[in-house]
């Protein structure tokens, strides 16, 4: 295809995960035949959540503050960190309603042969976090992928070293799963039986 602002468009929209040449060239005739207004406040809503959003500093969540609202939160039990890969499990987890302490989200997890490590998911800043004298209890809720089984198995050893009290979300999630995509339910009652 000739350089255009049609073609740069279409390569913008593969970049998402899940979308092909296919659908992003859908996308984009569709916003440039029918949803021109549309298209503008994509375009607005993309650059002010990258200019505005970032981590929060006390759980790496997605945050437009320094510290964000979960982790202000007086109602949440602070005694309890919930470990997670990303914020979409994050929010699968807080749809379930039945979980009411902090998080930690490491932002992803380990795998060596794409050369993500221990420092490149947060392992030391968890360490201090988890070790601030409030957290009695560490949930691992990585997924279950073998790397996500890698890191958890990881993460509980170096956590246990330092005294704390370590638990897994129950298997009923099924093998493989990412937490994003396992029904409310389920993870509902893999946290209830954590061990
Ligand atoms: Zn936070």
């Amino acid at each position: 295809m000739a350089e255009s602002s049609l073609n740069a468009l279409v390569e913008a929209l593969r970049r998402l995960p899940g979308v092909g040449i296919k659908s992003a060239q859908r996308m984009a005739f569709h916003l440039l035949q029918h949803d021109r207004d549309g298209a503008l406040r994509l375009a607005q809503a993309l650059r002010d959540a990258v200019d505005k959003v970032g981590h929060c500093q006390r759980c790496h969540t997605f945050s437009e503050q320094p510290v964000c609202e979960t982790c202000r939160d007086p109602q949440r039990d602070a005694r309890l960190l919930c470990v997670v890969e990303s914020p979409a499990d994050q929010a699968a987890l807080e749809r379930t309603g039945s979980y009411h302490g902090l998080y930690f989200v490491l932002l992803g997890r380990l795998s060596p042969l794409d050369g993500v490590g221990a420092r490149d998911i947060g392992v030391a800043e968890l360490l201090e976090r988890a070790g601030d004298g409030v957290v009695e209890e560490v949930i691992l809720a990585t997924s279950f992928t073998a790397e996500g089984e890698a890191t958890a198995h990881l993460l509980a050893q170096a956590l246990r070293e330092r005294g704390l009290k370590v638990t897994r979300l129950a298997r009923g999630v099924p093998a493989g799963s990412e937490l994003e995509y396992v029904d409310l339910s389920t993870i509902a009652h893999a946290l209830v039986e954590r061990r």
